[in-house]
Order: C-alpha cells, then structure tokens, then sequence
C-alpha cells in the first residue's frame, strides 16, 4: 500500500432513485456513508450490535460505505482485517485512517525531515510521504501516532524537535480510545498533549476532526459532501468534522439533552448503532 496511488471510486452515485422504501427519510437521499469504527462499529474486539446487519443493508440499497478511523497505533491492512475477522468484509481503499491525510497536509509538501513517534506498524505508511529522520537533531517535525510502548525517552526526544522550532502533527488528538467492558485506554491525545505541554507548542491534526481528513475521504470516494453522511459516536471528531465540511451528522451513543444543546450539534442523535437503518428510509 505504502507510497501507491489510490483510483478514487467512481463519481457517479450508484444509488436508485427508489433506493429508500420510505423517500422522504431524513438520509433516503445520502449515497456515501462513513462509520466511524471505535465505539461506534466495534469496542474493542467487540462488534457493535447491528453493525454487520447495517453495513450489509446500506451496501444492498446501492451505498457505499467508508470506514474512517482516527487509529494510529495500527496500519490499513490490519484495520480491514479486523473487519473482515469481526465479519464485514471491506477493501483496503474503504479504510480511511490519519495517515492517509497525512500527505495532503500543506507541512508535507516539501517532503521535511520528520521524527516519527508511533509504532512500527505505522512507520512504512509515513515514509512513503516524508523522510524519516535518523536522529531527532536532524527532523523539523514530529509525526505522532500513538505507540502503546512510548517511554519517557521517546517523548524527550520528541520534545527535542518542538524546542528546537519543529512543528507538531498529531494523527489524532483523542483524549480516549474506548475498548471492550467500558473501558477507556490513553489516546493519542494525551501523549501529544504531554509534549505540547512541555514544549509550548500547539498540535496540527491530520485525522478528525480535521477538515484535511474528511476531504480525502470524501475525494477518495468521489462523493459530495451534501450527500454524504458521518456516522459515529464523538461530538468533537465525528460529528465536528464531518459538518466542517458540509456532510450530515449522526451521533451514536448516549447523550444527555445538555450535550445536543451547543454547538457541535449532530443532525441526528440515535442510542444504539442498529437504529442508523431506520434514518435511511430501510
Ligand atoms: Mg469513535
């Protein structure tokens, strides 16, 4: 995958016009869908109930369905794995992490000597955008994913880069990862929130809620916006994001009447994934 050149999907939307048995439901029209995956399509190793009866309903109607995920401790190949092994199947090209972004990011274009800080599974996908550098002494920005085994030498050595003028581009800055039994691991947020802490310096966001993020995907779907829909369970990355750049909102999961008062305010607000379909018009 690493370094190849993706064929955007066809342009054209392949959904019928009688598509929705119900025309006039809120999302009968949408034709792109894109599920966020952790607390959202899975927990962990856990699918969410309904997940694999929706993906297959929303593809059976004419959809076309995204998976975009804010992970960053793993690459494409092991996401769509995953998928397939909890039993939706989905090509690498329907898997739209932080690091596919990464290259559009305007910092990118020069191809800068960068400190990857993230784990080796990552690694492959960030060189084949920028160079990697030997030494933090020689890097002008950090890339940060996060790496399950950091150590405080790691963030001092990414720290150095930040002191020194270097930029620093999270690929997500999530303060949570949610796992099975209701669990909650440090995120990606965090450690950037440590180096930005000790160093002054803001971080840029390649992944949600970055607009950059939900651009590619929608380029690489070769959908619009206006008929697109972003389905997932956080306010300030799902839902932030995908209305940044004009997509329609669902919000999944609980949430108190306080939490859908301000802005970011999801179009639509459903407790558990199964119920996604209905809005759909079924
Ligand atoms: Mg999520």
């Amino acid at each position: 995958m690493s370094g190849a050149k993706r064929t955007p999907f066809a342009a054209a939307s392949t959904l019928a016009p009688s598509a929705a048995k119900d025309p006039t439901a809120p999302l009968a029209d949408v034709d792109t869908v894109f599920l966020d995956l952790d607390g959202c399509v899975w927990f962990g190793s856990q699918l969410a109930e309904g997940a694999m009866d929706l993906v297959r309903d929303l593809r059976s109607s004419g959809r076309r369905v995204g998976f975009l995920t804010n992970t960053s401790n793993h690459g494409t190949a092991h996401v769509a794995a995953k998928l397939q092994r909890l039993g939706i199947a989905a090509a690498l090209d329907e898997v739209i992490m932080p690091v596919d972004s990464l290259a559009e990011h305007p910092r990118l274009r020069q191809r800068p000597s960068v400190w990857f800080f993230g784990p080796d599974e990552v690694r492959p996908h960030v060189a084949a955008v920028a160079a990697i550098a030997e030494t933090p002494d020689e890097a002008e920005l950090v890339v940060l994913g996060r790496d399950t085994r950091l150590t405080y030498a790691d963030l001092a050595d990414a720290l150095s880069v930040l002191v020194r003028g270097g930029g620093l581009l999270a690929f997500n800055v999530d303060p949570r990862v949610p796992v099975e039994g209701g669990r909650m691991l440090p995120g990606t947020g965090a450690i950037a929130a440590a180096l930005s802490y000790a160093s002054g310096v803001q971080p840029e966001v390649v992944g949600k809620p970055s607009a950059l993020f939900f651009e590619t995907a929608l380029r690489r779907f070769g959908a619009t916006a206006e008929r697109s829909v972003m389905v997932g369970d956080t306010l300030d990355s799902d839902i932030a994001g995908g209305a940044s750049v004009g997509m329609r909102t669902v919000l999944v999961g609980e949430a108190s009447p306080s939490m859908l008062e301000s802005p970011p305010i999801p179009d639509h607000h459903v407790a558990r994934l199964r119920e996604v379909w209905a809005l759909f018009g079924g």
